[in-house]
């Protein structure tokens, strides 16, 4: 038996970064991992997704390269190749990941790891031999989620006709025809992507817009672009009557007061991931779940087994890479001794598409749905010079703030770069700074950042670059 100050089940980004915080901590530390390092996110991901996200953004470029004076030869895509490259990159990420283990003297132990007491972990090696190791100040829960199909819509998971994110990752080759269930992020950057290697997308979604967790404007922004590039949107939709053949998937859509028969190629759901708690001693060793089957923790990432911690998706929504590593620095801290607490005002979303969206704090539909007095200010970016010489005059920057404090509650992007240009709005609203502390703050020119600055000007009446009625009020006043 080998024995540790720390034991992370789980290497994904929770497990990891909270392994190497714990090194860096001076804590002796080991991570059981059973498949690579990386987890989800760097294996079946947020990384390889991005990369064939990237392969997708640069067919849809070249399609257009003409309208920039550029000419080049006629299109060919082999999503085979895309795939292969996004495997690449992930591999490269895993690997780095060891690096980093080895640099900070973390013992990588490969194998399924099981709970057998408050501070034992059984360790099942790939050849097939049982190890005990022992955990002396903390074992940490960070297994992560897995796929799953949607059994009550007849959606079975069956790898080849219907399938989750994990296949769609290493398909060879792009279907003909291919029906995405579940319009949410990882839903809708595979309509991208499968529309942008030539499929005929059809993306359906129970809820009424795409993305429907995120800010209506944007929802609404996404589906106009998607519809444009003859993506089928099928929302406020209720399947029925699934039958998978060999090589094809029938199945009864009705949406908007319609019934249609469906036939294609392949079925990706993409409805939602279950937590790995299951044949793990959990219950055993006294960790209880919640409601929803997450592991209940609170704010220091504490189960109710005292020892025991949780951190990333296992420990429940969202379900985001930087949510996991934001618990893994707590649970690295907490069970250092330090007074750490989770405390999280404003966590950003993403979804990757074309045109991207992305959001940090409040939505203005949470906002709503929570009764919280705001005011809004949006800048389109058709009156942003930079947007318009990359031709993304499309999209939008919009804030929310506090009527009274002028704090910012939320602020959402749809359009190029918007994943990015929320690191601003998210450190706004952690520092409880003010709609003038964003307008009064220069920002390079010209950037899509000076987007985020016009649209606090516009809440102040100072805005130069749009036609501003109330500069001249506020100058009377
Ligand atoms: C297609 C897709 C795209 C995504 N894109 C994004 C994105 O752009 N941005 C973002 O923030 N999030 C994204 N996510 C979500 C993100 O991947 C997860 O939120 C994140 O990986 C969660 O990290 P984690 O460490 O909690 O769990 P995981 O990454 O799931 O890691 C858990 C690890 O534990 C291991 N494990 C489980 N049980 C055991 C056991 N008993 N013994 C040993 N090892 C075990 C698993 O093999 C796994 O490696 C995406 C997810 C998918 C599916």
């Amino acid at each position: 038996m080998a024995s540790f100050d720390v034991i992370f089940v789980g290497g994904g980004p929770a497990g990891y970064v909270g392994a190497i915080r714990c090194a860096q901590l001076g804590l002796s530390t080991a991570v059981i991992e059973r498949e690579a390092l990386g987890g989800t996110c760097v294996i079946w991901g947020c990384i390889p997704a991005k990369a064939l996200l990237e392969s997708a953004a640069i067919a849809n470029r070249v399609r257009h390269a003409a309208d920039f004076g550029v000419t080049v030869g006629e299109v060919k895509v082999d999503y085979g190749v895309a795939m292969k490259r996004s495997r690449a990159v992930s591999l490269q990420n895993s690997k780095g990941v060891e690096f980093l283990f080895k640099k900070n003297k973390i013992t990588y132990l490969k194998g399924t790891g099981t709970l057998t007491g408050k501070n034992t972990v059984s360790l099942k090696t790939p050849d097939g031999k049982e190890e005990k190791h022992d955990a002396r100040k903390a074992l940490v829960v960070s297994t992560g989620s897995r796929v799953r199909g949607l059994p009550q819509a007849g959606l079975e998971l069956n790898k080849t006709t219907i399938i989750s994110s994990d296949e769609a990752l290493i398909l060879e080759k792009a279907p003909a025809s291919i029906v995405i269930v579940g319009a949410g992020a990882v839903g809708c950057e595979f309509a991208d992507v499968f529309n942008a290697f030539g499929s005929q997308v059809t993306l359906i979604d129970v809820m009424p817009n795409v993305l429907p967790l995120e800010d209506i404007d944007a929802s609404k922004e996404v589906e106009r672009s998607f519809k444009k590039r003859g993506i089928t949107i099928l929302t406020g939709a209720k399947i029925s009557n699934v039958k998978a053949a060999k090589d094809s998937v029938t199945m009864t859509v009705e949406a908007g007061g319609e019934k249609k028969e469906l036939k294609t190629d392949i079925v990706l759901v993409a409805a939602g991931r279950a937590p790995n708690v299951e044949n793990f001693g959990l219950k055993e060793a006294g960790v209880q779940l919640t409601d929803r089957g997450f592991i209940k923790i609170n704010e220091k990432m504490e189960t109710t087994a005292k020892g025991i911690y949780a951190i990333g998706d296992v420990a429940g929504p969202p379900m985001l890479a930087h949510k996991a590593t934001r618990e893994g620095h707590v649970a690295a801290e907490v069970i250092a001794g330090h007074e750490v607490a989770y405390d999280v005002r404003a966590m950003p979303s993403v979804a990757y598409t074309e045109p991207e969206v992305a959001w940090v704090g409040l939505t203005e539909t949470e906002a709503k749905e929570q009764g919280v007095a705001y005011e809004k200010s949006a800048f389109p970016w058709a009156a942003s010079g930079r947007a318009l010489a990359m031709d993304a005059g499309t999209g939008l920057t919009k804030l929310l703030f506090d009527p009274e404090t002028k704090r910012i509650l939320g602020a959402g992007v749809v359009g190029t770069s918007a994943g990015d240009l929320m690191a601003e709005a998210g450190l706004a609203i952690e520092m409880g700074a003010e709609i003038a502390d964003l307008a009064l703050t220069v920002h390079p020119h010209p950037t899509l950042s000076e987007t985020i600055a016009f649209a606090a000007e516009l809440a102040e009446g100072t805005i130069t670059d749009l036609p501003n009625p109330a500069a001249r009020r506020c100058a009377k006043a």
